[in-house]
C-alpha cells in the first residue's frame, strides 16, 4: 500500500499526532557519545529506586509469572481504599497513571468535544485528547502556573475534561487548596475535573515550600465530577513497572473499567505497589533526599545567577538562556541527560530531575562547563523568580 494511502486511512486525530518525546535513554548516550557512566536526570524518576521490601515482594511475585494477573487488582485496591477512605469500586488501576489519562479520554471524550488544560501543562494531555479526535483548548499560563480563571472561562458546552496537574510537570508550580477546590466546586456538571497528583508525595513535603498544598483525593466524596490520579512511578520509585491509579465516584470508575484492557496492570506491579505502600520509611528517605537535593541545585543556580522556577516536585526548570539547546548538547557530551522543554513553549529552560547528591554535583559541574562554552548563555539575571 502506498504511503499516502495509509495516511488517509489513519484516524484524523492520530494523523496529526506527534508522539510523546521521552527523556533520552542512557543507552542512547553510550551509542551516540561514547559516554558509559552517564547520569540521567531527565524523567523525574526516584534516584533511590524501590526499597528492599519491594524487591523482596517482587522476588516472591516471580513465582506467579505464568498466571494472568488479578484483573481487578483486589488486594491493591483494598489497600488503596483503606488509605484514601473510599470503596474499592472508586479506584481504577492503570498501567501507569498515563493509562488512566487515556482511559478518561476514551470513555468520556468524542470528536465533538473539547478538553481544557494550561499552557506548559504535561504533554500527555494533548496526546490523549488528539488521539480520540477531540479539540485541545490551551489556556495561557500565569507565572508559569495554571490560571484557573482562564481555565474556567475556557469551559464550554463541548468541554468534557479539564486536566490540572498539581504540581505541574515540567514547571513544578502548584495550586493552593482554596483556589483549586473553588474551581472544582464551580465546574459545570458536564465536565470532569482531573487533578493529576503524580508528584503528590513530594509536593506534600513542607520542606519544598508549598503552602496549603491540597490533597484532592479527600474531596472525591464531595464532588461527583472530580477524578484524582496518582502514580507509583515517582516518589515510590516504580517507573519501570508501570502502575498508577485514580480515585473517583464509582460510576466514573465503572466507565473507565469498560474501556481498559482486562489485564492492564501486571502482577509484579501489583505486588510491588502493595509493598511500597507499606514501606513508609523508604518514602521518608526518598523525600528527605529530594528536599536536600533540591536545595543543592537551587544553591548552585543562585550562585551562578541563573533564574529558576520554584518547584515542589522532584525536578526543577532552570533558565539557561537563549542557547538552551546548545547547553543541553553540552550536558550530553559531559554525560548528563536532562530534559529540554522547548516543546512545552519554554525554549530558555532545561528541566533537571533531582538526583543523588553525587548526580546533582555532576550536573552542576557539567552545567558550568556547558554554559562556559556557549555564547551569551549564562547570566539570565540574578533575580530569582519567586511567585507562587
Ligand atoms: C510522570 C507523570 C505522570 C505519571 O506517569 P506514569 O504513567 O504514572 O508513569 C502523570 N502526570 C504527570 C504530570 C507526570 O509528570
Amino acid at each position: 500500500m502506498a504511503d499516502n494511502r495509509l495516511n488517509t486511512l489513519a484516524a484524523p486525530g492520530v494523523r496529526a499526532l506527534t508522539p510523546y518525546s521521552p527523556g533520552k535513554p542512557l543507552g542512547d548516550l553510550a551509542r551516540e557519545y561514547g559516554v558509559r557512566d552517564a547520569v540521567k536526570l531527565a524523567s523525574n524518576e526516584n534516584p533511590l529506586g524501590p526499597g528492599p521490601a519491594v524487591l523482596d515482594a517482587l522476588r516472591t511475585g516471580l513465582d506467579a509469572l505464568a498466571r494472568y494477573p488479578d484483573g481487578n487488582g483486589f488486594a491493591l485496591k483494598a489497600a488503596l481504599a483503606k488509605r484514601h477512605d473510599v470503596t474499592s469500586a472508586q479506584i481504577t488501576l492503570g498501567n501507569g497513571s498515563n493509562d488512566i489519562l487515556e482511559l478518561l479520554a476514551r470513555a468520556f471524550v468524542t470528536p465533538d468535544n473539547e478538553v481544557v488544560f494550561s499552557q506548559h501543562a504535561f504533554a500527555v494531555y494533548p496526546l490523549v485528547t488528539q488521539a480520540v479526535g477531540a479539540r485541545s483548548v490551551l489556556t495561557p499560563a500565569k507565572d508559569w502556573g495554571h490560571d484557573l480563571a482562564a481555565m474556567r472561562a475556557a469551559i464550554t458546552s463541548r468541554t468534557r475534561l479539564v486536566f490540572i496537574a498539581n504540581p505541574n510537570n515540567p514547571t513544578g508550580t502548584w495550586l493552593e487548596a482554596a483556589e483549586l477546590e473553588a474551581f472544582i466546586a464551580d465546574a459545570p456538571d458536564h465536565v470532569l475535573v482531573v487533578v493529576d497528583e503524580a508528584y503528590f508525595e513530594y509536593a506534600s513535603d513542607a520542606r519544598l515550600g508549598a503552602t496549603h498544598y491540597p490533597d484532592a483525593s479527600a474531596w472525591v466524596a464531595y464532588y461527583p465530577n472530580l477524578v484524582v490520579t496518582r502514580t507509583f512511578s515517582k516518589a515510590y520509585g516504580l517507573a519501570g513497572l508501570r502502575i498508577g491509579y485514580s480515585l473517583s465516584r464509582a460510576d466514573v470508575a465503572d466507565y473507565l473499567n469498560r474501556v481498559r484492557q482486562p489485564f492492564n496492570v501486571n502482577s509484579l506491579a501489583q505486588v510491588a505497589a502493595l509493598a511500597a505502600l507499606d514501606d513508609a520509611a523508604h518514602l521518608v528517605r526518598s523525600l528527605t533526599d529530594n528536599a536536600k537535593g533540591m536545595q543543592q541545585l537551587i544553591a548552585a543556580f543562585v550562585a551562578d545567577g541563573l533564574a529558576y522556577i520554584p518547584s515542589v516536585g522532584n525536578f526543577i526548570c532552570v533558565d539557561v538562556g537563549a542557547y538552551a539547546a546548545e547547553v543541553y548538547e553540552g550536558l550530553l557530551r559531559r554525560g548528563v541527560i536532562v530534559r529540554p522543554v522547548a516543546n512545552y513553549a519554554m525554549p530558555r529552560h532545561l528541566r533537571v530531575t533531582v538526583g543523588t547528591q553525587a548526580e546533582n554535583a555532576r550536573f552542576i559541574t557539567a552545567l558550568r562547563g556547558a554554559l562556559a562554552e556557549t555564547p551569551a548563555a549564562g547570566n539570565t539575571g540574578s533575580i530569582t523568580v519567586t511567585f507562587n
